[in-house]
Order: C-alpha cells, then sequence, then structure tokens
C-alpha cells in the first residue's frame, strides 16, 4: 500500500480563497477582520512566524499589526496594550507569541486577552469550553488537523486514535477534539512504558512529539492514518539543515493509508486556522452564525 499523501498546502489555499471571500463581506459591513500579534524579544523563528501570520491576514484581505516589544519590557506594559486592544472594536483577534522572556507570567498575559478575542484558544474559558464540546475557539494546529481529516473524509467515530504528545498546544487540545468527535482516545508522552503497543494500534496516529523520524514503520498499523505535526530541522547527516516531521514519512508511507508529509502538511494549516478563528471573531459580533 502507498499512503494518500494529504496536502497541506492545496487544503489551506482553498481555505484562505473562502476566507478572501467571506472578508470582503464583512469589509462591505465595514467590518474588516482584524488581528493584533505581540511579539516580545528577538526570537528568530518566533519572528518568522509572526511575520507569515500577518503577511496571510493580509493576504486574505484582513486588516493585520503587529506590536513589538523589546525582550525586557515591563510585562505592565503589555498588559496595558492588551486592555487597549481588548476595547478596540476594530480588533476581533490578539495573539500573543510564545515562547515569552523568562520574567513574563504566560498564564496571567494570555488570562488578559478577551476570551472572544483569544484567537488562539489558549484562555482558559476558552480551553474549558473546548473540553465540555461547544468550543468558542479551537487551537489552531489542532484545528487544521481535524479540517484534514474532514477534507479526506475521515470520519475519527468509533476509530482507536492515538495522540503523541500532550502539551496544551496541540496534544491535549487535539485528544478532546477527537474525543468530541467520537474517537476512542490514547495520549501518550514521555512516561508512557509501552509507545510501541498503543501505535500499533491505531487507526489515526498524530505524532506530535517534536522529534525528528521518531516514528517508523515498525510503530504503525497497517492502514492507519499518520498525522504528523512536529516540525524539526535535522542537525547532521546528509539531510542536516532540511525540516523534517516526527514521522519517518518515506517509511511511513509505504504502509499507511494517508499520511501528512512536511513541510506542506500541518504547518500551512496551522496558520489557515488562526485567519478561520479571527474570521469566525468577527462574523460572530456581526451576529453571523456559522
Ligand atoms: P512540546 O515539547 O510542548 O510537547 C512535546 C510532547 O511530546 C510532550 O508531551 C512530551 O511528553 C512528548 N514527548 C517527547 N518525547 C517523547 C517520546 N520520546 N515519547 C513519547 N512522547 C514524547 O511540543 P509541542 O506540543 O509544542 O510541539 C510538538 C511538535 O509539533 C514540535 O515538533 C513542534 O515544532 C511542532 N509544532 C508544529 C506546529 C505546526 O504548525 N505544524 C505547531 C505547533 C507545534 P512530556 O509531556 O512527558 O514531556
Amino acid at each position: 500500500m502507498t499512503a494518500k499523501i494529504l496536502d497541506g498546502n492545496a487544503l489551506a489555499q482553498k481555505l484562505r480563497a473562502d476566507f478572501k471571500t467571506r472578508a470582503e463581506v464583512l469589509a462591505a459591513q465595514g467590518a474588516r477582520p482584524g488581528l493584533v500579534v505581540i511579539l516580545v524579544g528577538e526570537d528568530a523563528a518566533s519572528q518568522v512566524y509572526v511575520r507569515n501570520k500577518v503577511n496571510a491576514c493580509a493576504q486574505a484581505g484582513f486588516y493585520s499589526e503587529k506590536i513589538s516589544y523589546a525582550p525586557d519590557v515591563a510585562a505592565q506594559v503589555v498588559l496595558d496594550k492588551i486592555a487597549e486592544l481588548n476595547a478596540n472594536p476594530a480588533i476581533h483577534g490578539i495573539l500573543v507569541q510564545l515562547p515569552l522572556p523568562k520574567h513574563f507570567d504566560t498564564n496571567a498575559l494570555l488570562e488578559a486577552i478577551a476570551p472572544e478575542k483569544d484567537v488562539d484558544g489558549f484562555h482558559a474559558e476558552n480551553v474549558g469550553a473546548l473540553m465540555q464540546g461547544h468550543p468558542r475557539f479551537i487551537p489552531c494546529t489542532p484545528y487544521g488537523v481535524m479540517k484534514f481529516l474532514a477534507e479526506a473524509g475521515i470520519d475519527p467515530k468509533g476509530q482507536e486514535a492515538v495522540v503523541i504528545g500532550r502539551s496544551n498546544i496541540v496534544g491535549k487540545p487535539m485528544a478532546i477534539l477527537l474525543l468530541n468527535a467520537g474517537a476512542t482516545v490514547t495520549v501518550c508522552h514521555s512516561q508512557t512504558r509501552d509507545l510501541l503497543f498503543h501505535t500499533r494500534r491505531a487507526d489515526i496516529l498524530i505524532a506530535a512529539l517534536g522529534r525528528p523520524r521518531f516514528v517508523t514503520e515498525e510503530m504503525v498499523k497497517p492502514g492507519a492514518i499518520v498525522i504528523d505535526v512536529g516540525i524539526n530541522r535535522l542537525q547532521d547527516g546528509p539531510d542536516a539543515g532540511k525540516l523534517c516531521g516526527d514521522v519517518d514519512f518515506e517509511a511511513v508511507k509505504k504502509i499507511a493509508s494517508a499520511i501528512t508529509p512536511v513541510p506542506g502538511g500541518v504547518g500551512p494549516m496551522t496558520i489557515t486556522m488562526l485567519l478561520a478563528n479571527t474570521l469566525e471573531a468577527a462574523e460572530r459580533k456581526l451576529g453571523f452564525s456559522r
């Protein structure tokens, strides 16, 4: 069997075209979707992520703005800016790029964002709503994975789903979404005793652990759907400098029924779902329901 390759770039492009049309409808009513991304510090990767987010918004016809602070900025300065943005009716989404410098209380900052503008879905109120099965905002990466499954006609209902990784931004919300969709979910992490036992049972296997090419052919059940969330830069060997996922793509694609590549899989979907959340926030404010 050779797996169907799930193309994140193609799906992202299709969704973004739809978002652009919806943004134009809102703009015509004087309510162009607006996102502000706050960046603290000079982390190179964060700067790239923020630039990509702001550019993607602009291309979809949204208003978007980056606000940058020096790494030693006082937390209160950022909190004051968030309060100002919370009160600004032209801004529908506020995102604080993580990680923050050490002197910040990340949780306090995330909780300062108005829940109805928390397009990352990290505010405790939004996490709670997701847990209860009526999400307001779904964290972007797991939201993108669910879109992938839907687009490929894969219904998680009744399936054995295994998620490797239990972070607040990927693993945990991923597991909840699959559970809400009717899958039987196992969450694995660094303390899991027999990872192989779990992964080999998975009809749907989500790898989100941040270890290059960790998931090998022997860990995957033949015919499984494999979603690779990992983004790793290889340090050595013939592919040094290249990006790769948490899955050994070349080996696993021979036995899976569907698989996402890295790059070009989940990555492009993450920013796309940030656009989705911003758009949904703006539509909700105008009373549109979906
Ligand atoms: P974290 O480092 O926060 O979490 C990694 C998780 O994997 C932890 O729960 C950890 O377990 C678990 N883990 C680590 N090693 C092992 C192991 N050997 N066996 C089993 N479990 C293990 O990472 P994130 O969740 O933030 O990100 C995961 C990956 O996804 C990264 O590669 C990241 O770059 C990528 N990513 C990609 C995105 C995209 O847009 N495609 C967006 C966000 C992240 P424990 O909790 O016990 O430590």
